[in-house]
């Protein structure tokens, strides 16, 4: 067979036409979100309060293996995509390692992330519904971002409320998504009512993603004409980011190449749960079998210590109940932490997944996580996301091991964006001033006694 390249792309012609719903094939479906006063499932028009229609019924939807992906949304797809899909051959020669690494980068775009591939498809809906704007939140701020450059395209007001630690580290970030017409409020804010409730319970606090949420979900629910979208954790958003799996799939099934692991990181789970969805449909379907692996921070572990049940989504706990591996809707990592990844619970789709035993997970100290970013890119060249660099850790690890062992296994892994934004973190890293901080048991308790109590 011929020499892999370097870069393997597909055509516009054999770019996906449909999004793939991997709960078609799940035995086992992700548990339903709760009404968090009466806990019954809730219905589609209630969540049509909050969410577009077209994404309430794609969120509700646990059986329909395909949907179309519509004409508008492929156009724009086209200006970015396909993503490349690269073979590491610097980074196997750095390493002296047989195994075959490969990584899907997501990072081409302004946005720097794969969430434009949910942002422009959650835009799209709300204007075709003929809504006037949305409001979100965003931690890191590559989800504002992307949410603004889609609003841009297609003419809708677009409310950010950012995190406010990220608010002040990140004033680039922020001016970025000004740029694309976008309004941005660090979040806790006066605002909002849940706001200065939070912010009345706890002063100078640096806020959270959780509590940015419960922000954008007041206004969005209080304002005519406007709806509330999401970046992560949920499933429509894990649909739309099966972009990223079903492209890499086809290009490696262009040269017949079968991996043996495929390694994500993990934040709500929206990249992960893209990345895998064809790979983990097989698996379901009984056809293949591949080790899938989350990588999460050891300072914000929702899989590997958190627990499985129902919890808010949010801190002001507004939004419904979803049942995910969680550290409780409380939970805020320590102000050190600088890899994002920061959500307090992780997409009902994986969790039910990985509490299947069909998925692992693990945990990295975030030290060592720049040390691979840096590795990674001295060699490769691409600047790589703090977040990313979780997965190329992991990735880095698995590869060092075939080395011992002589195993030449294929790895995948997902490398979902540039890290330009996050050179406070990179300089407390290169300074030695970059530390670990990894919650006990007992932490982690006081917030697992406050998830709600059910039944
Ligand atoms: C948002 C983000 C993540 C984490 O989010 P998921 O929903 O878990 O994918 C990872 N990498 C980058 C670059 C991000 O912007």
């Amino acid at each position: 067979m011929s020499q892999i390249p370097y870069k393997i792309y597909l055509t516009e012609e054999e770019m996906p036409k449909a999004w793939y719903n991997l709960r078609a094939d799940m035995k086992n479906k992700p548990a339903p979100l709760l009404n968090p006063g009466t806990h019954e499932p809730m219905k589609p028009e209630e969540l049509a309060g909050v969410f577009c229609e077209e994404l309430v019924k794609q969120e509700l939807d646990n059986t329909t293996p395909y949907f179309d992906i519509p004409e508008e949304i492929l156009g724009f797809y086209k200006m970015y995509r396909p993503s490349p899909l690269v073979r590491a051959y610097c980074l196997e020669k750095k390493l002296g390692t047989p195994a075959k690494i490969y990584y899907k980068f997501e990072g081409n775009n302004t946005s720097g992330s794969h969430k434009l591939n949910s942002a422009i498809a959650q835009a799209y809906y709300a204007k075709k519904q003929g809504l006037k704007g949305v409001t979100t939140e965003t931690g890191a701020g590559q989800w504002g971002t992307a949410l603004s450059m889609a609003c841009a395209y297609l003419g809708l007001d677009c409310k950010v409320y950012m995190v406010k630690v990220s608010y002040e580290q990140k004033p680039f970030r922020r001016e970025v998504m000004r740029t694309y017409g976008a309004s941005v409020t660090p979040s806790p804010s006066m605002e909002t009512e849940v706001g200065k409730k939070i912010l009345a319970e706890h002063p100078g606090t640096t806020g959270s993603l959780g509590c940015a949420i419960s922000e954008a979900v007041e206004v969005a629910t209080t304002t005519e004409g406007y709806r509330y979208v999401l970046g992560s954790v949920l499933s429509q958003v894990l649909l739309h980011q099966s972009i990223i799996g079903l492209e890499t799939k086809a290009a490696l099934d262009k040269y017949g190449i079968k991996p043996d692991m495929i390694i994500g990181c993990a934040g709500g789970g929206s990249n992960l749960g893209g990345l895998i969805a064809p790979f983990m449909g097989e698996k379901l379907r009984g056809e293949a079998d591949y080790r899938i692996i989350a990588v999460e921070p050891a300072s914000c572990p929702s899989l590997t210590r958190g627990k499985y049940a129902y919890d808010f989504c949010d801190t002001g706990m507004v939004c419904p109940l979803a049942k995910m591996y969680t550290l409780g809707c409380g939970f805020i990592p320590a102000p050190n932490h600088a890899g994002g990844l920061r959500y307090h619970g992780m997409s009902s789709v994986l969790s039910q997944l990985y509490d299947d035993g069909l998925m692992e997970a693990t945990s990295v100290k975030q030290t060592d996580v720049f040390e691979a970013a840096e590795t990674f890119a001295r060699v490769e060249g691409i600047l790589p996301a703090p977040e990313s660099s979780h997965a190329i850790k992991v990735a880095i690890d698995k590869a060092l091991k075939c080395k011992e062992t002589g195993e030449e296994k294929t790895i995948v892994f997902g490398l979902t964006g540039t890290g330009y934004f996050d050179m406070v973190a990179y300089e407390k890293f290169h300074d030695g001033q970059m530390t670990d901080y990894i919650p006990t048991d007992e932490e982690l308790q006081a917030s697992f006694d406050k998830l709600p109590k059910m039944d």
